[in-house]
């Protein structure tokens, strides 16, 4: 018998007004869920639902689409993703990711 561990996922949209260094946002969110990356070439974008190389892949700050509490986190999205969906564009899009993923903004 195996069991499948669930994991709930939480739909989530990106941040408006956030500043754009997103880069060291990646390897943040890389150092908490403890994901070794060095064996990967790309990276699957959740927000587009693509395939994009590792290195155009960035910290998104997104916050949780429900409007359930006021905290933003960080998530990795591509850098297309990031740049395209802010501001008056951030209600554009909503997707989902597993809710152990979300890391907060530390203050
Ligand atoms: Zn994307």
């Amino acid at each position: 018998m195996c069991t499948i561990e669930f994991i709930p996922s939480v739909k989530v949209k990106h941040a408006k007004g956030t500043t754009d260094n997103s880069e060291v946002w990646f390897d943040y969110w890389l150092e908490h869920v403890k994901e070794d990356i060095s064996k990967y070439q790309s990276w699957h974008c959740e927000c587009c639902d693509l395939d994009v190389p590792i290195n155009k892949m960035v910290g998104a700050h997104v916050v949780k689409a429900d409007n359930s509490d006021d905290t933003i986190y960080i998530y990795p999205t591509c850098d297309t993703c990031n740049k395209t969906y802010k501001e008056g564009k951030a209600d554009d899009k909503e997707f989902s990711v597993p809710i152990t993923e979300l890391i907060p903004l530390p203050d």
